[in-house]
């Protein structure tokens, strides 16, 4: 059944259950899932990976799936994870998402000092052993979330020092309420939040969407007095995603009880969600402005320094992880930090899977396979032409070198060929102008305006600088084909 609409109606003990009769259809066959994968993707795929994934447990609309290690989880997350949601829906199409649980297996746990992969045992019962077990496997906290590895930049910054803030002293600003897009760090924040506050606080950390099962849970086992008691009880409570509270009408009333009950007893509540809280769609107005009677922060798109220093932090994790036999290039480290633009989340997955490759092939990957293996990741256009490319083909196209090109040099017979770079860059990829300016030895943006308008006005008069500019786009359209692997 779907759950969308679920209005006071239903605490009506008569429509309840009619209502929830068919709630638990038959569980999957995970192992028919297996044996299907292993056709779809073969059986090298399916030795190496996904013969690993242990089915955990069924939930409403999604997946609890496990895998012994997190080197594991990120490879199969970052490529094979739709066909594994695909084959599955084929089974049952109400699934609609997956999550991964890493289980150590006891024989990893020798592995000397490999840290990371030991604090991956995420179910923590420390300050919430008063939880019924059914209620523990939704408050996990995962202890590689934390504050000290949570890089900061211009974008996340104030949501890093309000969540510090808050963890530093409860009810400083309450609720705090953190918004941005998907994998922008938001659950990163709130763990560590949760992290931190455990130490000395009952502390609740759940999804909106757990929340909710919960809920439905309670209401099908008549035992909303626990849910109530045990909600009100903590000194912290952490929603994350609460956007997906809109148009649950019951839950938003128990949600907006629990709420204030816990704000009047001086409790300490987090929201994250991927929106402003006015322009949450179908809650309550008197909810959205509980939520913003705090603090209200945002996390942004990472910029340029931001995804640097990200992917360098990531880099040196896993090589210290690796025992340091992961050298990523510093042209890798660039070209990831300057071609992927979208979220943390595809930054951190395209430096895993640099280093899975890596670890498989047993060689760093060139920039060539780089980009065949970030493919997905990367933008189209940004895909076919990059930067370098352009300058490469105009260097050649001029007979100069690219020291030459990049250098400050003003000779006329180096200015316009970098002009015309500069002109390309422009046309043919949706870089920034600061971006470009980066790329060209850290030109200022007004130089790069100025770039492009002058070779705007040549094109104008002169047909030669015209008859250039169409061989080197055809070239640098072209010439991708060739390189693409
Ligand atoms: P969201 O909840 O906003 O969708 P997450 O918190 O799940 O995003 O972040 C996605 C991934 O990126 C996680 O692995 C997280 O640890 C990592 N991450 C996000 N922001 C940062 C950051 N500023 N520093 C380090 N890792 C980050
Ligand atoms: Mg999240």
């Amino acid at each position: 059944m779907v759950l969308t609409e679920l209005s006071p109606i239903f605490m009506n003990k008569s429509f309840k259950s009619k209502n929830f009769e068919n709630f638990k259809a038959e569980n999957l066959n995970w192992n028919l899932v297996q044996s299907e994968m292993k056709k779809k993707l073969g059986l090298d795929i399916y030795e190496s990976w996904l013969k690993k994934i242990e089915f955990v447990e069924e939930f409403n609309n999604y997946l609890l799936l496990s895998v012994p290690t997190r080197f594991i989880r990120d490879w199969v997350t970052s490529r094979y994870l739709d066909q594994i949601l695909q084959t599955i829906k084929s089974y049952k199409k109400e699934i609609i998402r997956i999550e991964f649980k890493i289980i150590e297996k006891k024989e990893r746990k020798d592995q000397g000092k490999n840290n990371i992969d030991q604090l991956d045992n995420i179910d923590d019962k420390e300050n919430i052993s008063f939880i019924k077990d059914s209620y523990l496997q939704y408050n996990r906290i995962d202890p590689n979330k934390r504050f000290d590895n949570f890089v900061t930049g211009s974008s996340n910054k104030l949501a890093y020092e309000a969540s510090i803030k808050v963890s530093e002293n409860i009810s400083h600003y309450n609720p705090l309420y953190i918004y941005g897009g998907v994998g922008m760090g938001k659950t990163h924040l709130l763990n560590s939040i949760g992290l931190q506050l455990k130490k000395n606080n009952k502390v609740m950390f759940i999804s909106a969407e757990r929340f909710m099962y919960q809920f439905v849970k309670s209401i099908k086992n008549n035992d909303m007095v626990k849910f109530k008691e045990y909600f009100r009880n903590t000194d912290v409570l952490l929603i994350d995603d609460i956007q997906f509270m809109n148009g649950k009408e019951a839950m938003q009333e128990e949600f907006f009880h629990t709420f204030n009950a816990l704000l009047d007893k001086g409790s300490q509540i987090i929201l994250s969600s991927d929106r402003a809280p006015n322009k949450l769609s179908r809650i309550q107005e008197r909810i959205k402005s509980r939520f913003s009677g705090g603090l209200v922060v945002d996390v942004q798109k990472p910029d340029y320094d931001l995804r640097k220093k990200i992917v360098q932090k990531k880099t040196s994790e896993l090589d210290n992880l690796y025992s340091g036999q992961i050298k990523i290039s510093k042209e890798i480290q660039e070209f990831i930090a300057t071609e992927i633009l979208g979220s943390v989340r595809e930054l951190v997955g395209a430096v895993n899977r640099i280093v899975s490759f890596s670890r498989i092939y047993n060689k760093l990957p060139n920039l060539a396979e780089t980009k065949s293996i970030l493919k997905d990741l990367l933008n189209l256009v940004e895909n076919k032409v990059t930067i370098d490319l352009i300058q490469t083909i105009v260097c050649k196209f001029f007979k100069i070198s690219k020291n030459e090109m990049l250098s400050s040099r003003r000779s006329r017979y180096l200015v316009r060929p970098r002009q015309t770079a500069i002109y390309l860059t422009k046309i043919l990829t949706s870089k920034s102008l600061p971006e470009i300016g980066r790329e060209f030895s850290n030109r200022d943006h007004t130089t790069i305006i100025h770039s492009v308008k002058t070779i705007e006005k040549l094109k104008e008069k002169d047909p030669v600088m015209v008859d250039n500019i169409n061989k080197l786009k055809n070239q640098i359209l072209y010439n991708n084909k060739e390189n693409e692997i």
